[in-house]
């Protein structure tokens, strides 16, 4: 396969993912998207081929399949509340991309998220957390949130803000922490975009800007 074709399946599997999120908005469910034990036998035959790896909360709110009107072995999900990357989650990325070829990591967050505003709430008022497991996952989200609680303190659109903030630490700490990942877009077999969900509307908006949320409501 040669360079361009790689970077082409790259913006292709970005297209179906816009393409599935505009089903979903229309409340369309594609007929062959449906999960069945056959389309299920299938793939235990032939194995997966993922186009995309998604990191994304673990809100109930949130599954990637039904955003993105997506199928059996379509993604490769990974969830964890707040979307952030830890070294186990970023070694389920690695392993998708080398052994499954897929060209596409999709990093979204999503609005109203609990796991933002409890790290939000933590910040405007230190206190231990019940645990040191919560702790760390507040810990890799608090760099998003020093960033601006306090220009954006009174805003009520603070915990988007934060989200989207933290969807691109995230990029950045998977591009920076993963030699594979780095070698892998070096020859565009791999690329990594950045989104965020509305709950209100359905809405999936691709590479997202923070101050976009105040500047859109002024
Ligand atoms: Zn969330």
């Amino acid at each position: 396969m040669t360079i361009q074709s790689s970077a082409e399946r790259s913006l292709k599997a970005l297209e179906m993912m816009k393409q599935g999120n505009l089903r979903f908005q229309q409340g369309l469910r594609s007929v062959e998207h449906f999960p069945t034990p056959s389309k299920l036998k299938i793939l235990s035959e032939h194995g997966q081929k993922p186009f995309c790896i998604i990191l994304s909360c673990a809100d109930s709110r949130v599954p990637a399949e039904h955003l993105f009107d997506q199928g059996l072995g379509d993604l490769f999900v990974l969830r964890v509340a707040g979307n952030v990357i830890a070294p186990s989650l970023l070694a389920s990325l690695e392993f998708a991309a080398t052994q499954f070829d897929t060209p596409l990591v999709l990093v979204m967050g999503h609005s109203k998220c609990g796991a933002i505003q409890a790290t939000i709430n933590n910040v405007k008022t230190p206190a231990p957390l019940p645990s040191q497991n919560l702790t760390d996952l507040v810990d890799r989200i608090k760099p998003a949130v020093k960033k601006h609680v306090e220009k954006y303190a009174n805003e009520p659109l603070l915990v988007d803000i934060c989200g989207i903030e933290n969807v691109h630490n995230t990029v950045k700490r998977i591009q920076e922490d993963s030699p594979i990942v780095q070698k892998l877009i070096a020859e565009k077999k791999l690329m990594i975009a950045s989104a965020f969900f509305c709950l209100d509307t359905g809405v999936v908006e691709f590479e997202p800007v923070p101050e976009s949320k105040v500047t859109k409501r002024a």
